[in-house]
């Protein structure tokens, strides 16, 4: 099928739009959208987020590349994002390709499709976009007129499921990467060079992996014998890149025309965290910690507001209260927004009376929604094997202080699963719960109220719990129930993640490369938008696992050996394989290591990144 030209898509849209539900998702104008000719720019990227315009439209990472990319006067970026199930019939039966939302140019027009992988459930959606394109899937049958397929993004810290399917993965922060990629494609491009050529030249950029010059050798009982590069100058293992100070915060955020999951503009006020918790994919992968001067985040806090109209704004990190001038940054909002019309979201608090004192000062702005507190765990025991370490009449004062302060509504974030846990851990999360509703209650009366928020442990790649099993779904739905009949008698509210969505999660986060064939295969079978609980296909899932004689259990309900090489080994976050085999032996005899910016534990990032670091003046690192 030739790819129908711009023009024609433009035309024809309007003849399907109305078939389907949101088709605001589709059109693009959105104020703040970039709009280049198309023929007087030399290279054309497609930044793609494979899931749909609601949950893809409000991505950060997502905001920042287009604003880096259209930065550049030779360089033009657009956007394009899943269909819903109504709009794929639709392009499928009008021969449609998948276009881009800006210039509605067939995303096979692109030279760079680059797609962001924040979580693996959207792997299927990834294929099912390359095939709405009319390209094809595997990476080793793209031809020199075919876009570059990369990736990035924090699921590409194990690429392996998907490396059939992706030409070249950067690994760590975009900013760092995105444009050393483009720039070594418009070389290639105008040399018009066979596109092995390319791929080669990408491979020897720091930072970039490209799976297809790597062989993956299996021992007898399936685990992994070799990775070894098959082409001279492929880095082993390859190093994350970074980014020494954080780039001017992004402003011009798109206005979307639909609701969409965050109705809010984020300003990142960090990067990193210290705080060691075990179980913590992201406190791992995205060390050092790095801060963003006060004096900028609320010019940007301004610049995005006036560039937008919107009046919320998240300050994003991943421990806000940890930033070393966090008063000083909400005594400014306070001062900058008391007389407009702006609520100000400060997310992932610590639990102590001091994160209420800041919620405080921001709820003078403009009060809104309720108050998260994550403890994760209900006893001491396990908080000292995760590494959260809280005493629990902290987490009740603090309660007892939000209550007093006013606020009514309050979520608690648990995790089910974890290591060494009993069914005693988790009646102690509603004791603990019905502990604090009770606190509510004594202060605030019936008015209170408590959601429970419970995740699953997943052992995730590159953190110290990355050697374990996931618990087998039986005993987890036995824990949910537990979970779930006392909510209901003491009237909590309660949201869970069934116990087969995790373990799609954790077959795609610790799988392979091998596991290029069941994706492939499950979405033969139908699987797609994945992260849905409501399309989620898990026979789809276990019938590709069958065809391609692999076993699910392999992946998820296998202790790893500490010396068994892992899928991911190859890929290094800067945090040493040494310092997580420690961390681990620590857990597990429940001892813990404080916040490290007390005391640096060598965890690898200094000797891998020190040389970045600018001076203090500059820039605050966490790492002495
Ligand atoms: S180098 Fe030290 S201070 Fe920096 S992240 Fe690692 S343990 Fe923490």
């Amino acid at each position: 099928m030739a790819a129908p030209q711009k023009s024609t898509i433009d035309s024809r849209l309007e003849s399907i739009l109305f078939r389907v539900e949101k088709p605001g998702r589709y059109v693009g104008g959105e104020h703040n959208q970039v709009r280049k000719s198309w023929h007087s720019i030399e290279t054309h990227v497609a930044l793609v987020f494979p899931d749909i315009y609601d949950i893809g439209q409000p991505n950060l990472g997502l905001a920042i590349l287009y604003d880096v990319l259209n930065q550049q006067p030779d360089v033009l970026a657009e956007r394009a994002y899943a269909p819903w199930v109504d709009m794929e019939t639709q392009l499928r039966e009008s021969g449609l390709p998948l276009f881009s939302l800006e210039s509605k140019t067939p995303l096979n027009k692109f030279d760079i499709l680059g797609f962001t992988l924040p979580y693996e459930q959207i792997y299927t959606n990834v294929l099912n976009i390359l095939d709405l394109s009319g390209l094809p899937l595997l990476s080793s049958e793209r031809g020199a007129e075919d876009p570059l397929v990369i990736a990035g993004g924090q699921a590409c810290y194990n690429p392996e499921p998907m490396a059939e399917f992706i030409d070249a993965f950067a690994i760590g922060e975009g900013e760092a990467l995105i444009l050393d990629i483009t720039r070594a494609y418009q070389e290639w491009k105008r040399w018009h060079g066979p596109r092995e050529e390319l791929l080669k030249a990408l491979a020897r950029i720091p930072g970039v992996y490209v799976p297809g010059f790597y062989e993956v050798t299996y021992l007898d009982d399936g685990s992994i014998a070799h990775v070894s590069p098959r082409m001279q100058g492929a880095a082993l293992p390859v190093q994350k890149r970074i980014v020494a100070k954080l780039p001017p915060a992004t402003t011009r955020f798109l206005v979307p025309n639909v609701e969409t999951v965050h109705d809010r503009i984020s300003v990142e006020i960090m990067r990193g965290c210290t705080r060691g918790c075990r179980f913590c994919h992201a406190g791992m992968v995205n060390r050092p910690v790095r801060e963003r001067a006060p004096d900028e985040i609320l010019q940007a806090m301004q610049a995005g507001l006036s560039a937008t109209g919107c009046e919320q704004i998240g300050l994003l990190s991943l421990s806000s209260s940890d930033h070393t001038r966090i008063l000083e940054i909400i005594r400014g909002v306070y001062e900058k927004f008391k007389d407009q019309r702006v609520q100000v979201n400060l997310p992932s608090l610590r639990i102590a009376s001091f994160s209420v004192d800041l919620m405080d000062e921001l709820k003078n702005l403009r009060p809104g929604g309720g108050f998260t507190l994550a403890p994760e765990a209900a006893t001491e025991r396990m908080r000292a094997i995760i590494n959260k370490p809280l005493d629990e009449e902290v987490i009740l004062e603090t309660a007892r202080t939000i209550f007093a302060h006013g606020w009514l509504s309050l979520k608690l974030y648990f995790m089910i699963g974890l290591p060494q846990e009993t069914m005693e851990d988790v009646q102690a999360i509603l004791d603990l719960a019905r502990k604090i509703k009770g606190i509510g209650k004594s202060l605030k009366g019936n008015r209170v109220r408590i959601h429970l928020g419970i995740a699953t442990f997943i052992p995730k790649p590159h953190t110290p719990f990355q050697w374990y099993s996931i618990e087998d779904a039986q005993s987890l739905q036995a824990k949910i129930d537990l979970l779930k009949d006392g909510t209901r008698k003491s009237d909590i509210k309660m949201t869970y993640n069934p116990p087969d969505s995790t373990l799609l999660e954790s077959w795609l986060s610790r799988g392979d490369r091998r596991l290029g064939a069941v994706i492939l295969q499950a979405w033969k079978n139908g699987a797609k938008l994945d992260a849905w609980t409501e399309r989620f296909n898990l026979s789809a899932w276990l019938s590709a696992f069958e065809t391609c004689g692999l076993d699910p259990d392999f992946y998820t309900k296998r202790q790893r050996s500490l010396d068994e090489i892992l899928p991911w080994d190859h890929i290094s976050t800067g945090v040493s394989k040494r310092f997580l085999l420690t961390d681990l032996r620590l857990s597990q005899a429940g001892k813990t290591r404080e916040d490290c910016r007390n005391n640096c534990f060598n965890c690898g990032i200094l000797d891998t990144f020190g040389s970045l670091k600018p001076s203090e003046e500059e820039v605050y690192w966490g790492c002495p």
